[in-house]
């Protein structure tokens, strides 16, 4: 028998499968598989974190209190409620380790983001998985599911992958429903491309069990440099700062992610496409005769008769350097989801979509 032994859950956990970024044989791919802002960061970011590359010898801002400012004032919120981490990945994984442990239940929904489920494994708990009706999170669902050991709650609104949005009402049924030792935990990382939704903020506000997370990698278009942040109740916020690394964000990350911040002009621009973009999409999808639900984020979930057509039309795509998302891992085979491109980038996809489904004109 084996002497070392990890944690119990570790060896439960399947490892994350990020979206593919390669397709043999083309140099260039269209990538629109990990929702990323097709537009790039913006340049005054990409000057930001280049400036303050020259300062790498330095050890990085461990409070992070310049970027909590500017987040605060950007989003009307207090700079003390406010933690950073290494992507919103961070804060999730944060929030897992400091409430979960063995014997505590942390819920998520059918098709919820993967790291909820990661997380709350590597804290040693036990995800329990509630069903979504017709892709939709179902409150009355995760609300029967709950029992004396649950600690957290995830649910990402936008949902991924299946960019669906709960009215603010729903959420707020949720959770005034949820018993006040557990903590519903509202993952925004799609919150800036649906309209007229605060992102739980009000909710946060307001309770002391209900906390938010945002990222930087969507919208911003700041994946690759790994910034994001958590908003809630400042008793949340004190237990996170306990265990997060004191240098957890690079000076460039920092920086970046302010200035990127700063680019209003830049945000709006790249809002406004999307907006006009994932209705063309979603329109162009139905006329295919393909299912696909209102997207309240930057990527639309196509719906085939069977997981095989899904997987044809993925291998078409590839073939013709368009990589997509095949997020059968999420209990959605029959799907494909696709991040809403550039105008360009999307009339490519409905004409390969096209000509794969409808064969030659
Ligand atoms: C992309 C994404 C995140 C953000 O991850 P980061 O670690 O901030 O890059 C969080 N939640 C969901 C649902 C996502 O799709």
């Amino acid at each position: 028998m084996t002497q070392i032994t990890p944690q119990p859950g570790i060896l439960d956990i399947a490892l994350y499968q990020g979206g593919q970024s390669q397709i043999d044989g083309h140099a260039e791919p269209l990538k629109l598989s990990s929702n990323e802002n097709p537009f790039g960061p913006s340049p005054k970011a990409i000057a930001a974190a280049a400036a303050e590359m020259a300062m790498m010898h330095r050890y990085p801002s461990t409070d992070h209190r310049d970027l909590r400012t500017s987040i605060a004032e950007a989003h009307g919120v207090q700079a003390d409620n406010v933690i950073c981490g290494v992507g919103s990945d961070e804060i999730i994984h944060f929030l897992c380790q400091a409430y979960a442990g063995p014997g505590d239940e942390v819920i998520h929904t059918e098709h919820g983001f993967a790291m909820y489920r990661i997380s709350t494994l590597a804290a040693g708990a036990t995800p329990v998985e509630v069903a979504e009706r017709d892709r939709y999170v179902d409150v009355d669902a995760i609300l029967a599911a709950v029992t004396d050991a649950t600690r957290l709650v995830f649910i990402a609104n936008p949902a991924n992958p299946t960019a669906t949005l709960l009215p603010t009402a729903e959420i707020t049924r949720l959770a005034d429903g949820l018993p006040k030792s557990c903590i519903l935990v509202l993952d925004g990382a799609y919150v800036e491309f649906s309209e007229g939704y605060d992102g739980g903020q009000t909710l946060a506000e307001t309770r002391e069990n209900v906390f938010v997370t945002r990222t930087f990698s969507k919208l911003y278009g700041l994946g690759g440099l790994r910034v994001g942040w958590g908003y809630g109740p400042r008793a949340i916020i004190d237990v996170l700062n306990r265990i997060r690394g004191p240098f957890n964000l690079s000076g460039p990350a920092i920086a970046g992610a302010q200035a990127a911040l700063a680019d209003t002009d830049w945000v709006a621009q790249c809002l406004r496409i999307n907006a006009q973009e994932r209705v063309r999409l979603t329109g162009g999808l139905r006329q295919l005769g393909l299912g696909c639900d209102d997207s309240a984020a930057n990527f639309v979930l196509a719906r085939f008769a069977d997981q095989a057509a899904a997987e044809d039309a993925d291998t078409y795509l590839k073939a013709q350097g368009i990589i997509v998302r095949h997020p059968k891992s999420y209990k959605l085979p029959n799907c494909l989801r696709i991040t809403v491109g550039r105008p360009e980038d999307n009339t490519r996809v409905l004409a390969a979509l096209t000509q794969h489904l409808t064969g030659p004109a």
